[in-house]
């Protein structure tokens, strides 16, 4: 009489890819569940050569109906294709700005991250990698809320401070 099979032989104890399949199915039956927004199936499952196994990329944030605007790296090439259009300077043929469409440039993305990158060595100095996207909701926000746009300190507080209502932030609550 044959002797049952341990389980340990099951394939998954076996193959870390198998491995990654057998308990992704279990943690999310209806589909990769985005553990920031919570959306189920819109994600993309990286593939990269050097990417590990099981990374996902959740595109629910993703503005399909903007214009991208980038230089020509050629790591734009597919995300642009999850846009309306894609628009592209050729920063090695010294294009700054499009011959064919004016509007198409990387300047204002470089003056925002150049504030960006200033702030965050001035001020805060340290961020770690899964608190990044607050950094850069806080200077979006004061970016979009600037002098040169018309609004002054007073009115940007004001802004700030309706921001708040309704909220209680705690260091548990960054970590959901
Ligand atoms: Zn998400």
């Amino acid at each position: 009489m044959a002797a049952k099979n341990s389980i340990l032989s099951e394939h998954y104890f076996h193959n870390e890819q198998a491995a990654y399949e057998f308990v992704e199915a279990r943690l999310w039956p209806h589909g990769p569940a985005c553990p920031k927004c919570g959306v189920i199936g819109n994600s993309v499952k990286l593939n990269g050569k050097s990417t590990r196994i099981g990374v996902y990329k959740c595109r629910e944030n993703l503005a399909r109906e903007a214009r991208l605007m980038t230089d020509e790296n050629y790591s734009y090439i597919m995300v642009g294709k999850e846009f309306a259009e894609h628009g592209i300077v050729r920063h090695m043929h010294k294009e700054y700005v499009s011959k064919d469409h004016p509007e198409v440039h990387t300047n204002t993305i470089e003056g925002f991250f150049s504030v960006f990158k200033r702030g965050m060595k001035g001020v805060y100095q340290h961020c770690a990698h899964n608190h990044l996207h607050r950094y850069l909701a806080e200077f979006d926000f004061r970016y979009n809320n600037r002098k040169a746009l018309g609004v002054e300190d007073s009115e940007r507080a004001d802004k700030l401070l309706k921001g708040v209502v309704g909220k209680r932030l705690t260091y548990q609550t960054t970590a959901q």
